[in-house]
């Protein structure tokens, strides 16, 4: 990335559509401060191949932004913010167990959960998530024993180094716990536009998870009720980024052996372990933080929140710098205690 912007005259006149020295402090929800050197959003697929064209003519870097939830925010991004400004919602089959849907990547992710229910069932655990469809398979997100993966048939898209159209099963994607081959072999080389879903028709409630196990007694629970509840918890636990900026969890639950988690547990009885196949286990990253003691502590203009120990908030005024000399004293509080690393969930963004 280079630090300095190219002045805007240097490349001659840019298309009207594509806006030059943008703020970006309203388009991340830790509200870190950046300029993007040119931004533009989509509203067809013509429009989006005419922009890669301009972006490639003037040999400049692009990078797709979905809602800005997911993301650690460099101050200067140079090159092209590019954003899906296409909101589709297009039912395409139905075979009487299962319909499948079409929703393109501009579309907000809980207003897609809400409507999501015209046409059948699965992702009502999924609510409230900030962001795009666009950006939900790229770290498979998930809530309360529901993954977005369970209900993606495939992910429509351009890959720019081939500078073609394609289709990736969900099989091709290689989904796992908050992981793609959209972060991987394929980072930064995709631009999804739209995802397709494929939904029950039956409606059979993820239950599992702690706080939703007291609904398993209502037999009648509606897909609606569901997603009432989904809020309510989310509401009570997390804080809102309108309010309190922060990215969601900051560091993802660490995966270990099953070894490593017995010796753990023997030292650390009361110790959350989630087990996984191939034995794996999941350890609950918010509880290694508070045994740590960075539970509502900070640093600067940074600081883990008292409720939940696994968000990373800020006052609105934090640089990355901040973020990141709190990420790392987190790290290194839980590394030297625990002998576990913590690897964080936003990814960098410029
Ligand atoms: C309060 C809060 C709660 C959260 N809770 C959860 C949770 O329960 N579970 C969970 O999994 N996540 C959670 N998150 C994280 C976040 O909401 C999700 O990761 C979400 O999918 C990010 O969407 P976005 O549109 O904001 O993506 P962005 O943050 O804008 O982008 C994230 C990444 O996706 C890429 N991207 C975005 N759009 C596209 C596209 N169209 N094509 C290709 N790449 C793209 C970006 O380049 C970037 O690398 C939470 C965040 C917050 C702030």
């Amino acid at each position: 990335m280079s630090s300095v912007l190219r002045k805007p005259v240097r490349l001659g006149l840019t298309p009207s559509d594509i806006h030059t020295n943008t703020d970006l402090r309203l388009h991340n929800t830790l509200s870190l401060p950046a300029k993007a050197e040119f931004f533009a959003t989509f509203h067809s697929v013509p429009e989006l191949l005419s922009i890669l064209r301009w972006t490639e003519q003037h040999e400049l870097p692009l990078r797709i932004l979905g809602g800005g939830s997911n993301v650690l925010m460099r101050p200067l991004v140079s090159g092209v913010v590019l954003r899906s400004g296409m909101r589709a919602i297009q039912p395409l089959n139905n075979d009487g167990s299962h319909c499948w849907v079409a929703v393109d990547a501009g579309v907000n992710w809980h207003d897609w959960v809400v409507a999501s229910r015209t046409w059948g069932f699965g992702l009502e655990n999924l609510a409230l998530i900030p962001g795009t469809v666009g950006a939900s398979p790229i770290q498979n997100i998930g809530a309360y024993g529901v993954e977005v993966a369970d209900c993606i048939e495939h992910v429509e898209g351009i890959q720019r180094s081939t500078q073609q159209w394609h289709r990736w099963s969900a099989n091709d994607c290689r989904f796992g716990y908050r992981d793609s081959l959209f972060k991987h072999e394929l980072a930064d080389d995709v631009i999804i536009t739209r995802v397709v879903f494929r939904l029950s028709k039956h409606f059979q409630p993820t239950l599992s998870y702690g706080p939703l196990q007291s609904l398993q007694e209502q037999h009648d629970l509606t897909p609606e009720q569901l997603v009432d509840a989904i809020c309510r918890i989310r509401r009570s636990k997390l804080p809102d980024p309108a309010s309190i900026p922060n990215a969601g969890s900051f560091f993802k639950n660490p995966l270990v052996s099953n070894q490593v988690a017995q010796s753990l547990l023997q030292q650390y009885p009361t110790m959350p372990v989630y087990w996984q196949p191939n034995n794996q286990a999941k350890l609950a990253a918010g509880w290694l933080i508070e045994q740590v003691g960075w539970r509502g502590r900070g640093l600067s203009h940074a600081k883990m929140h008292d409720q939940q120990a696994l968000v990373l908030t800020t006052d609105g005024n934090a640089s990355l710098a901040d973020v990141e000399a709190l990420q790392v004293a987190v790290q290194g509080a839980v590394m030297s205690q625990f002998s576990v690393t913590l690897e964080p969930e936003p990814q960098y963004f410029g």
